[in-house]
Formats: C-alpha cells, structure tokens, sequence
C-alpha cells in the first residue's frame, strides 16, 4: 500500500480506514509506509479485526492503548516526512503525534484518501444501487400505511423498521419525516406532529449495504387530492430534477451540475426557495465529495455517485424536494434508485 506521497501516512478517518483495509470497528489508527501497513485496534476487536484487514495490514491489537502500541510497533527509526489527516486528527491527536515518533516533522495532508473514495468501482456502485433499491421497497411498504392522523414519529417508526427487516445496516442519518408547514425545513427534525389532510409529507431517508450509503427523498399529499399550488410547486421540483439527472455529466464542474436545476426553479420564480446545493456525493459517508453547488468549481470526476436532490421550500407553506442518486459513468448519468416520483396522493 503506498503512503500516497509521505514516507509514512497516520491515517484515523474511520471511513477510509475502512476503504483501505475492510476494518469496520469504531476504533483504530492506520499507520502506511512504503512497504507495509499497520493497523491497530482494541480488545474489542481482536476477532473481526485480522479477519476483516489481514491482507492488507498487519494488525495489531492492545488492550490499552492503541497510540502507545502504535509507538511500540513503529520504534525508534527515524522517519523522514510522517504526514497526518489534519482535517480529521484533533489537537489533542496532534500533540500524540509528537510523541508517536521521536523527531518527526509531522505534515498536514487533506482529502489524500477521500480523492481515491470519489472515483467509485463496480462493487461499490452495486453496493450503492442495492441500499437504494432496498430503500424503494421500504419506502414502498410504508407508502400505503400511512393514513392522516399518524405522528411524523409514526411514520418514522414504519419506514425505519422497514429498512431494517430489508437489512440496512444502519440509518446513515436520522430519517427526515415533516410534515405541512414542517416540509419547507429542509433538514426538519422528525415531531410528534399529526398529518392534517391536505398535507405534504416530505420523507428524507437513507440504507446502506456493506457500508455504502443511499439517499433518497420523496414528498406526497396525504389524505387528498394535491391543490392546484401543490401541483404548480411539485411540477417546477420535477421538472428540475428531471433535466439535472438527464443531463449532469463527468467533467462539469459543481456549479455546472447544480445550475441545470436552479435555472429552471429560478426560471420559475422561486429560485429564492431552493436555499441548498444540488446535491453531494455517496459512499460509505452519505455525505462525501463531491459537491453539486453553485460554490464548487471543481470538475465532477468520472465514476462519482452523486445524488440529485432539488427543492423548493415556502415558509408557513410547506416545501417539496425529490432526491435520487446518479452514478456518473464514462458514458452518461446512470440511475441507481428508482427516480420515481409522480405525484402521489395518499387518499
Ligand atoms: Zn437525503
Ligand atoms: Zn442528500
């Protein structure tokens, strides 16, 4: 494994220490040389962690300290440029790093490993794909057995226990549930709110399978027919989520992606309405690079997965977003989750 650059790379991102060795324990420090890597961990893990990482780093396991074990293993030998996660270590890391390696000039490296994480292969694709797809069928079950009444807890608690009896790992995030004049929050937290007839129900939720995240968003009128403002609000959100995932392409740059989706709810008048980024990208994080904003001017690589996830949100009114995820293949945008979003009335 190389130290990317560094004769030696401290790696404690717990998402790409997994991407790097298979490890999925909450604790540990990847130190890469040259030549070899080490990992250690804790007690805890003395079973998982050889089986899940053996082939790539020699494991190491103490009882009571990793950063004294990692010293120990590393020994006196004198290393050149050690470099470290400065977005990740903690300034109480920081000064464990003067001590980790006796004269060390330690550098501060950023996104070294989140770079390699951006370009996605076939297994991790498939991966995203099948928490998506999992999501859907959860996302499916629940759809019918929501009636006007119900908490937004209520409806949480259903489509959360779905996801698990379908195997999602975990919920990458708390699952979204607003309801009404809470839909136009765009990060609403999930309340004991009843759903009035007449209301939008936005749902914001996640799956992941073999650590890999899907995001997706769909809003629905519970107990009647959609109005004719909710039809005007819904359209101009399909509409422009329909073009962003028609025609986002490797190689654009962020803020290209996300205009093709803010010019048409801008166009329509409400660009004032639709407040975040277009979209961000999956993998095991649910939210890595890279960035659809109108702030990101760097190229979308190919082999990125992004979601696409345009909103429009009307304070004392309510809000509508759609969200589905995209894998920017060499050949154009492909769907990894079902972009079906007709408008529903749940009556
Ligand atoms: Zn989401
Ligand atoms: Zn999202």
């Amino acid at each position: 494994m190389l130290a990317l650059g560094h004769d030696l790379l401290l790696v404690q991102s717990l998402p790409n220490i997994r991407y790097l060795t298979g490890f999925t324990g909450s604790s540990g420090l990847l130190a890469i040389r040259a030549h070899d890597a080490i990992l250690v961990t804790d007690f805890r893990y003395a079973a998982q962690a050889p089986r899940e990482a053996a082939t790539v780093a020699r494991v190491e396991i103490d009882q009571l300290n990793i950063w004294d074990r990692l010293k120990r293993v590393l020994g006196e030998r004198p290393v050149g440029s050690p470099a470290f996660e400065a977005h990740v270590t903690t300034v109480r890391d920081r000064e464990r790093l003067d001590a980790l390696i006796p004269h060390a000039t330690w550098q501060p490296t950023s996104d070294l490993v989140e770079k390699l994480r951006l370009v996605k292969d076939v297994a991790e694709v498939e991966a995203i794909r099948a928490a998506a797809s999992l999501g859907q069928d959860a996302l499916a079950e629940t759809l019918p057995a929501i009636r006007a009444g119900a908490s937004e807890f209520e409806v949480a608690a259903l489509l959360e226990s779905a996801l698990r009896r379908r195997g999602s790992e975990w919920h990458p995030f708390p699952t979204i549930v607003a309801s009404g004049p809470r839909s136009a929050l765009p990060h609403a937290r999930t309340s004991e709110r009843a759903v009035n007839p007449g209301d939008w129900l936005l749902l914001d939720f996640g799956a992941q399978v073999d650590g890999y995240c899907a995001d997706l968003t769909r809003t629905v009128v519970v107990g009647a027919r959609a109005d004719a403002r909710q039809h005007e609000i819904y359209g101009v959100v399909l509409q422009a989520q329909r073009r962003a995932i028609e025609q986002v392409r490797a190689g654009m740059t962020g803020r290209e992606a996300d205009a093709l989706a803010r010019d048409v709810i801008a166009k329509a008048g409400f660009g004032e309405a639709f407040g975040h980024s277009l979209g961000h990208g999956l993998g095991l994080e649910v939210h890595e690079a890279p960035r659809l904003s109108p702030t990101a001017d760097l190229p979308v690589p190919v082999g990125a997965v992004v979601t696409v996830e345009p909103g429009i949100y009307l304070h004392g009114w309510g809000g509508v977003r759609l969200e589905d995820d995209v894998h920017l293949a060499a050949s154009g945008p492909e769907l990894l989750s079902d972009n079906r979003v007709e408008l529903l009335e749940l009556v």
